[in-house]
């Protein structure tokens, strides 16, 4: 085992689970063992709770002027800590290194914009009525929970905690056990930044875990990000316990090529954009519609697909699960008559063989009644479907449950806004394969991509984690008093 046991990060302190469960933490890069992680009990919650709810009265007092210091100087053991962590995301998601360095700079942009909070809730006041004031001040909401998926160890997590936590909540944290060593390091640093004790709580953990997350009295509200499967389970589960909940599902984003779209921009992109981090990212391109005539195109994606060798510039999937599943699709899609056009099944890396590779994967003439159309693969594969129009294109998009990301590949403006209008998913890409808004814009798709209201970052995250009092004063006695004053 490369790494030590890991442990709660409860009250400012590492601490052994109390229950016996545990797991190991496994190398998607060639099997290794890493660490184990302990599958904590109810008990262990409650004393992640207790400490997060000891630490609130204090915390959420502390001017945001001040709490918002220790993310400055969070920002900069991100920065200050890149390469280590950077290490860590590589050794336990699998993706590569500069995937899991780009994953720190964006958990640093994700700390700016926390940094740029204490500007944007300000409150507001207006005198509404002769002599009397309203006024409107954020407050934060209590114990709130956030529970990551496994495909961004970093910057999920400062998705949400940066944001919570400025706001003035204390968090608890579960990590995805099935790479909990980076989520540990953030705890690290958020002590070295100088976040005092209780504020911030990892409860390491699988399914069992999550529930009892759902159904704690003393938690206000529950971020999810993960499946869709998982999403709907949190949802109803946190919202029939009376909690606020965000939950983010799964994805299966649509990109519409055109036959008038530049040919080496569009087929780098799309390549990129299904194979980065080993296609599995919510915002992968999943699927392709190809308008008309655009072979000329789809044989360029296949020649940068060629180039993307795992093991070199392409990572490992999370496990063997992982592979197994996207290679029973491809060979689904097969058997079903596509025609595989690079096919990523039975990769090895030399010196690797125990790691779980999937190499990028171009299907084309999918039909829309196939798995590999429907559903969420979260592979590097892409499956092209064949169409005449934009509007067989845009019903395809539209009757996918999922609504995540869409993307169109044009160079006729007019069409790219029609595209773009009409393509039911929160995020949209014109000639961008994968159109992740940066901050200050907020992250979140539509439909069954995400159940709750608002989104995960940005702007949009400040109504999640807080809740607005509202107060009317009127100092002057003498001023007149009607229903309205
Ligand atoms: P997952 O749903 O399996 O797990 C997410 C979290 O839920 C983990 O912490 C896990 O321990 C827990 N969990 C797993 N099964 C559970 C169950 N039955 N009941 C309660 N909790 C359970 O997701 P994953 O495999 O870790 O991550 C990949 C998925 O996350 C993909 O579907 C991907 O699209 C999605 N994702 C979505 C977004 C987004 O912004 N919409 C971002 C990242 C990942």
């Amino acid at each position: 085992m490369k790494y030590p046991g890991i442990q709660n990060f409860i009250n400012g302190t590492f601490v052994n689970a109390s229950g016996s469960r545990s797991l190991e933490v496994i190398s998607p890069l060639d099997g290794s063992v890493l660490s184990m992680v302990p599958l904590s009990d109810k008990a262990d919650l409650e004393k992640a709770v207790e400490a997060a709810s000891k630490a609130f009265p204090i915390w959420s007092k502390t001017p945001i002027k001040e709490r918002v210091r220790v993310f400055y100087r969070y920002r900069e053991l991100l920065e200050t800590n890149m390469t280590q962590l950077s290490e860590l995301i590589r050794e336990e998601n699998g993706k590569t290194f500069e995937e899991s360095k780009a994953e720190i700079e964006k958990s640093i942009e994700l700390s700016e914009f926390a940094c740029s909070l204490p500007q944007l809730v300000t409150g507001e006041l207006l005198e509404v009525s002769k002599g009397v004031e309203c006024r409107t001040e954020y407050h934060p909401l209590g114990v709130v929970a956030s529970i990551v998926p496994f495909n961004f160890p970093s910057m999920v997590p400062n998705w949400t905690l940066p944001n919570a936590l400025v706001l003035g909540n204390c968090m608890v944290m579960k990590p995805s056990e099935k790479v909990p060593l980076s989520c540990a390091k953030i705890a690290e640093l958020l002590k070295e930044a100088g976040l005092p004790d209780g504020v911030f709580n990892i409860i390491n953990g699988d399914a069992e875990m999550v529930e009892v997350i759902c159904d704690h009295p003393g938690i206000e509200a529950v971020s999810f990000v993960g499946s869709t499967k998982v999403a709907k389970i949190v949802y109803s589960r946190a919202t029939s316990n009376f909690k606020r909940c965000l939950a983010l599902g799964g994805a299966k984003n649509h990109l519409i090529v055109l036959p008038d779209a530049i040919p080496e921009m569009t087929a780098a992109n799309i390549a990129a954009s299904m194979s980065g981090c080993a296609g599995q990212r919510c915002m992968a391109a999943s699927a392709m519609l190809a308008v008309g005539p655009v072979d000329h195109i789809i044989e360029k994606i296949c020649d940068e697909a060629r180039k993307i060798i795992p093991g070199v510039n392409l990572g490992a999937v999370i496990n063997q699960e992982a592979k197994e599943r996207i290679e029973k699709y491809i060979t689904e899609a097969e058997k079903q008559g596509a025609k595989i056009l690079v096919d990523g099944r039975n990769s090895t890396v030399i010196g690797h063989e125990n790691g779980t590779y999937v190499g990028p994967t171009v299907i084309d003439f999918v039909t829309s009644d196939m798995s590999v159309a429907r559903e969420e693969i979260f592979g590097p594969v892409i499956s092209i479907m064949r169409v005449n129009t934009v509007d067989e294109a845009l019903a395809i998009e539209n009757a996918n449950p999922y609504g995540n990301a869409a993307a169109v590949f044009t160079q006729n403006g007019g069409m790219a806004k029609y595209i773009a209008d009409h393509a039911s998913a929160g995020m949209i890409g014109v000639n961008v394969g994968v159109p992740v808004p940066r901050e200050p814009f907020s992250f979140g798709g539509w439909n069954q991509s995400r159940f709750g209201v608002g989104d995960i970052t940005g702007k949009s995250s400040i109504e999640f984690w807080t809740k607005l009092k509202k107060t009317t004063t009127k100092w002057n006695p003498e001023a007149g008093i009607n229903w309205m004053s």
